[in-house]
């Protein structure tokens, strides 16, 4: 998975550690099934590193689907759908925002998130230039990775509302859940993204009244049955779900898709399994079917991808810092 230092504690140096000291010595030697069991044993073994563990969990679920000869999805208890809508994410102004628009729609991108929650003034300047860019008609998402004070937050929302945005995600702090909960009241359905990594936090969030939405993610869930349970705390709470990122890899980005395909709801959001679009190269050979616009469920058993391996022994290496979320 693609955990950063920055965003959640975790790369791929402290991955190593921590999968050789604790997570391999748990797991070596016990039967594949029931993989919860082994998740358990994970969690009894070591405190938080959510993104390795997830991981992990994405190879045991990989190997048990597999075993099953079917598709990660349907070992999940899916397929409900097997075709994902999708966005792309944008940032900076003026010639960089024009630039990786340019980029994104090539790439064959219709529905975009922005990046905001540094400066109000420069995010609505952003936000306004890229509705004139797309026209009235696309879909266009604010994330502010909980960038903006509560009174930052309500002016820029107030000011951004004229542009039609779909969603406002991670406005202020990721602990803030009244902060969170107030912005509600602005009209924009408010996104849960680092407000919400397990299910304790998604509880948390529900019982404040905190979320229009959650960004569920296979690495802050700790994999992907983890992930399609808090979905289903979530469908129960009547929060709608989308699939956050953090520029998963192949490998990622096809364990996205499957707990997608699982979940018995996914809101109207489009989700983020766009993580190959921001690479020039993966660790597959053979990736997810995605034309920018959605992503598609194969039959192939487990993840349903081939790894290249000469490029996922360069990449073990020097593993990449780049992040989206
Ligand atoms: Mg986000």
């Amino acid at each position: 998975m693609s955990g950063t230092l920055l965003w959640s504690g975790e790369d791929s140096a402290t991955a190593e550690h921590v999968i050789g000291r604790a997570l391999v010595p748990a797991l070596i030697g016990q039967p594949l099934v029931p993989v919860a069991a082994l998740e358990a044993r994970m969690d009894r073994a070591l405190a938080g590193n959510p993104f390795t563990k997830a991981g992990v969990s994405i190879a045991l679920w990989d190997a048990y689907a597999k075993a099953l000869d079917v598709p990660l999805a349907v070992a999940l208890g899916g397929p409900m759908r097997t075709e994902v809508a999708i966005k792309c994410s944008l940032s900076g102004n003026g010639g960089r925002l024009r630039a990786g628009l340019a980029r994104a729609q090539e790439s064959g991108f219709r529905a975009f998130k922005i990046k905001i929650g540094l400066d109000v003034d420069s995010d609505v300047e952003r936000m306004a230039e890229l509705r004139a860019l797309v026209g009235p008609d696309t879909m266009i998402g604010l994330d502010a990775n909980g960038g903006y004070s509560r009174a930052d937050a309500r002016r820029a929302g107030e000011r951004l509302l004229e542009f039609g945005p779909a969603f406002f995600e991670q406005p202020v702090a990721p602990a803030d859940l009244v902060g969170m909960r107030d912005l509600r009241g602005l009209g924009i359905p408010v996104v849960g993204d680092e407000t919400v990594f397990g299910s304790e936090d998604l509880m948390a969030a529900i019982r404040a009244d905190a979320l229009d939405v959650v960004s569920l993610y296979v690495g802050k869930s700790g994999g992907p049955g983890r992930a399609v349970t808090m979905g289903r705390i979530a469908h129960a709470a009547g929060v709608d779900i989308v699939i956050g990122s953090n520029g998963e890899l192949g490998v990622g980005a096809a364990a996205q898709l499957h707990v997608a395909c699982a979940l018995e709801a996914l809101g109207a959001i489009p989700s983020d399994i766009i993580g190959a679009a921001y690479y020039d190269s993966d660790v597959v050979r053979i990736g997810i079917d995605t034309d920018g616009v959605r992503a598609r469920l194969g039959d192939a058993p487990g993840l349903g991808v081939v790894l290249d391996d000469h490029l996922s022994a360069r990449l073990r290496d020097g593993s990449s810092e780049q992040g989206v979320r």
